[in-house]
């Protein structure tokens, strides 16, 4: 690992988690991705794929560096993982909390409530981690945090996801970039800083919860379109990639209905509008920058 710059997906799945045989090739875990780079660690989102990445950090004994962990949002899918996460109990560990600060919510109060009752049999005082929080201001534009080593999380709004928009994050390393945009609804493609964020990153992990015909409700799925859920087809992930000029595309944040054959279907027709997609897989690792 040492001078590489990795990604690995925790968990690749929307909304719910979805143990089963039906989900046994992509797993059944919800959101979360571990990069590292230069002995340092990072997590974009908290859903239930945080817990075997916690497992991993924790037999990894001995980093003196803290682990951070980075919200798009705070629906369950992308936290409820948190309460489970092996380092949290660890007084050797140091865990920075970055969530975006959404207007009129107290956040900082919503995570804290993860761990008391009557969702936790715990408390906060059962957390032995260092734990900071670590809130992300609402803001326009496109904002940059130095981790240290030449790690670096930049972030910018995207307000398409009901009800309090989620924030793209793009992490950079010795010239590599992973954007993880997630949660994401764009007809229209990305405009502004969320392009500017996309442009030219090595890897985009994409939203890609919809087939094209369940979006626009006139496929067999009796749940009615699903426009304005905000979440993307396939097509929509795939435009995004090509107009970023991304290296590689990965398609995630599957809709827990469709099971693993239904996602190859979708690896299929997103490579017709960009070759150089790929599924998002519980368990792969790859390497952005050697
Ligand atoms: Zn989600
Ligand atoms: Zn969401």
């Amino acid at each position: 690992m040492k001078g590489g710059f990795t990604l690995t997906f925790f968990g690749v799945r929307g909304s719910y988690p979805v143990p089963g045989e039906g989900t046994r090739r992509y797993g059944g875990n919800t959101s979360s991705l571990l990069l590292q780079a230069a002995g340092r660690s990072v997590i974009l989102d908290a859903g239930t794929g945080i817990i075997q990445a916690g497992r991993l950090l924790s037999a990894r004994r001995g980093t003196r560096h803290p682990i951070h962990i980075f919200l798009t949002h705070l629906h369950s899918d992308h936290i409820m993982g948190l309460p489970f996460f092996a380092p949290m109990f660890d007084p050797r560990a140091e865990i920075v909390l970055h969530y975006p600060e959404q207007r009129g919510h107290d956040s900082r109060r919503a995570l804290e409530a993860l761990f008391l009752p009557p969702y936790s049999p715990i408390t906060l005082q059962g957390i032995k981690a260092r734990l900071r929080f670590e809130p992300l201001a609402a803001r326009d534009g496109v904002a940059v945090i130095d981790l240290g080593s030449g790690l670096e999380v930049a972030h910018a709004r995207h307000d398409s996801h009901p009800l309090l928009g989620v924030l793209i994050y793009r992490v950079g390393f010795a010239g590599g970039r992973l954007v993880y945009a997630t949660d994401v609804e764009s007809p229209e493609g990305f405009g502004g800083p969320i392009r500017e964020l996309g442009a030219g990153a090595d890897l985009l992990v994409h939203d890609a919860q919809y087939f094209e015909t369940d979006y626009l409700g006139n496929g067999e799925s009796p749940r009615g379109p699903r426009r304005g859920f905000g979440h993307s087809t396939v097509a929509m992930a795939a435009r995004n990639a090509a107009a970023c000029r991304v290296k590689r595309l990965y398609l995630f944040h599957y809709d827990p209905t469709y099971p693993d054959a239904r996602l190859d279907e979708m690896l299929a027709l997103a490579r017709k509008e960009f070759r150089r997609t790929f599924l998002a897989r519980e368990g792969k690792s790859i390497i952005i920058r050697r």
